[in-house]
């Protein structure tokens, strides 16, 4: 049986991203739509098929519990709304699959965790680069130390402009911050997953040219992490750059992706030649892999225990860029 899922918070990435990404998962489907905004849900329901019974707002949104169609919910809103909503899905019996960061706080993850414990349901972070092809081969690289030891990481991802008066860019109490929780957590995450290693020390700097701009938020921030054996990562994201890319050199060369975080295109490169791998939906690869693991019981790769390590991090790294001090974590 395909589980159904419902997406609960219908702004840029579940209408760009999940919403078609549903249509090619083969363990999951679109069966319900959980909204703050009645205009949405016609366009929703029609384009869809979603029937009224699994249309819910976020008053009614409690009694998903009765509604047996319904076996994860997907929670797409700003991150400060990761938990509440997180908690009331795990509350209703459902299985969560939450977006990334995982929220704000480190605190608030490991409420979020305990929630999905204590109800006996499994959490996934919408990290949906763990799922992907280019990205499994560098891990699988790193397990098998294919190219020798892992010596030196470097990656960036970075946009340029700061667009409208979204969320993300004017509200630091729903981003939990600029650059480093909105994309420069996939840069993190990489220097992770790409080396299968823990940092023990991390040093940072911030920066901001745009006073008047993203109140209580980082426009740009460069950090250094280093792990065991002398392993280190240069990482840096910024609202005023383009940057979007992830190096690893190795005892015995190198090898990148580059674009390295984007839905698609990426590109790989050992030594200079084409990693020849293809790309595909990350989405679709990502939810199915969630529905196995619920009809398998089976350990989730994204789990909410690596979605909290990483605020962990995320949190030494702004506390080293305030101090300027070095962080041991
Ligand atoms: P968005 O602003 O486009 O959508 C957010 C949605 O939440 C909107 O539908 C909005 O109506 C709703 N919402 C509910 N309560 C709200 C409130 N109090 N204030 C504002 N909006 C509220 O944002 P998005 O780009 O879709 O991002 C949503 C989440 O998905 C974020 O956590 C983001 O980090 C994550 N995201 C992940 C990826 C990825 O590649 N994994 C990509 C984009 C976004």
């Amino acid at each position: 049986k395909k589980l159904g899922v419902a997406l609960l918070g219908l702004g840029g990435y579940a209408s760009g991203q999940l919403g078609p990404a549903l249509q090619e998962t083969k363990h999951c489907y679109l069966a319900g739509i959980v909204t703050g905004s009645p205009s949405k849900v016609p366009k929703w329901q029609d384009k869809y098929n979603i029937p009224d019974e699994n249309v819910y707002s976020y008053d009614n949104f409690d009694s998903i519990a009765d509604n047996d169609a319904i076996d994860i919910v997907y929670v797409v809103t700003p991150n400060a709304l990761h938990m509440p909503f997180t908690v009331r899905a795990a509350e209703a019996g459902k299985h969560v699959i939450c977006e990334k960061p995982m929220e704000i706080s480190s605190d608030r993850c490991r409420k979020m965790i305990a929630a999905c414990e204590k109800a006996g349901r499994k959490l996934q972070i919408g990290y949906r680069l763990r799922y992907e092809s280019h990205h499994k081969q560098i891990m699988d690289f790193a397990k098998n130390e294919t190219y020798g030891k892992i010596k030196v990481m470097d990656t960036n991802f970075s946009f340029y402009g700061i667009n409208g008066s979204n969320w993300r860019f004017t509200d630091v109490s729903l981003s939990g911050g600029g650059p480093l929780m909105d994309i420069g957590l996939y840069s993190l995450e990489a220097t992770l997953y790409g080396s299968q290693l823990k940092p023990i020390a991390i040093t940072a700097q911030s920066y901001k040219s745009i006073p008047d701009k993203l109140p209580g938020m980082e426009e740009s921030i460069f950090w250094q992490m280093e792990f065991p054996e002398g392993v280190i990562a240069n990482c840096g994201s910024s609202y005023a750059a383009r940057s979007n890319y992830f190096r690893v050199s190795t005892e015995k060369g190198w090898y990148a992706i580059e674009p390295a975080f984007s839905y698609g295109g990426l590109k790989g490169v050992i030594n200079g030649e084409s990693m020849n791998i293809k790309n595909h939906n990350q989405q679709a690869a990502q939810m199915d892999a969630f529905a196995i693991n619920i009809q398998n019981d089976t350990p989730v790769i994204a789990s909410g225990a690596q979605g909290l390590q990483d605020m962990v991090y995320v949190e030494a790294i702004y506390e080293a860029a305030e101090t300027g001090k070095k962080v041991r974590v």
